[in-house]
């Protein structure tokens, strides 16, 4: 594999990387952050590709050795994956990683590599851990062995705790300059005034601008727009859309979206960013979005009860009628 494989954004931080591992600098723990999509996984599997090779070039895994060969097959004893997985016992996903599998983590670094190599594992949303596993990673932490290498994703760092944070390494992840956005959207076969849309709307994140039109989405957020919009200019009635929002199984993106769009909002007030669209009625009502935008997010998390959610979020729209002018 070379760096042409991997996103450009990422290019530089995994050059980094790679050197201090060459140089024997990469730390035992690291803790690879950075918004959803910005390519975390990617970056952890050609970083995991390298630590395992042993027979690197130019820092990079050859691709050819037996330990590359084990790993793109999925078979190399050496590398653990911790993630989200099926509670046994209701056969649901959890929504957290437990204290059983960070302990079987830190039994299983105990035991000699089966390769006699690297031993490497990676947990994966790290902020899933919950209280008592972070606990127990910490064990682990605190006593690195030789050999082992350890690889924590978050989206979300400051959910773990302050302890686990000060015994990493950070690789932070970030989205790139406008145009290499620009030019990756365009090489992956997307209409260039689509991509441009959607990096506005995604902040100038790429991946996720990739995943928005890919999947419809970027339509979704067009559409909540318009909802709000008309909303505001009183041509939709606040019933009519929350039923419409809460009909199908996107309901929770769409509270998203619009959350992100009061943030639009907040920002084009508070004189940061121009962007076309709504304006607030007035000055002072800051404090009033930034209220909505908790509002909407709460909402989010109440979908899942039994609350009339269409009442909610007709009175979500209520209020948005208030704050906003078309
Ligand atoms: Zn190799």
């Amino acid at each position: 594999m070379d760096m042409s494989d991997i996103a450009p954004w990422l290019q530089t931080p995994l050059r980094r990387a790679l050197d201090a591992l060459t140089a024997g600098r990469l730390g035992h723990a690291l803790l690879v952050c950075g918004p959803d999509r910005i390519g975390k996984r990617a970056f952890a599997d050609a970083l995991v590709r390298a630590l395992l090779c042993r027979e690197r070039v130019e820092g990079m895994a050859c691709g050819r050795c037996r330990d590359c060969l084990l790993l793109a097959a999925g078979t190399h004893a050496d590398l653990r994956v911790i993630g989200l997985i099926e509670n046994d016992k209701t056969g649901a996903m959890r929504r957290e990683i437990v204290v059983e599998q960070i302990r079987e983590l830190g039994a299983w670094f105990a035991l000699t590599a089966q390769r006699g190599g690297a031993q490497v594992a990676m947990i994966d949303p790290a902020s899933a851990m919950n209280a008592n596993a972070a606990n127990a990673l910490l064990k682990t932490l605190e006593e690195p062995l030789p050999g082992r290498h350890l690889l924590l994703l978050s989206a979300a760092p400051m959910r773990l705790p302050a302890t686990i944070r000060s015994r990493c390494q950070r690789i932070a992840l970030q989205p790139p300059s406008r145009n290499i956005a620009l030019d990756w959207l365009r090489g992956r076969g997307h209409d260039e005034a689509l991509a441009h849309t959607a990096l506005l709307a995604a902040n100038g994140h790429p991946g996720l601008s990739a995943h928005w039109i890919e999947s419809g989405l970027l339509d979704l957020r067009e559409a909540v727009r318009r909802d709000l919009d008309a909303v505001a200019a009183g041509r939709a009635q606040p019933l009519d859309v929350a039923r419409a929002w809460v009909g199908d199984e996107h309901a929770r993106q769409r509270l998203a979206f619009a959350a992100e769009l009061a943030v639009d909002l907040q920002a084009t007030n508070l004189g940061l960013e121009s962007r076309p669209g709504w304006r607030a009625r007035s000055s002072g009502d800051a404090q009033a979005l930034a209220n909505w935008f908790d509002a909407a997010n709460r909402l989010r998390e109440l979908l899942d009860t039994p609350i009339r959610t269409d009442l909610a979020v007709a009175g979500l729209l209520r209020d948005w009628r208030r704050f906003v002018a078309a």
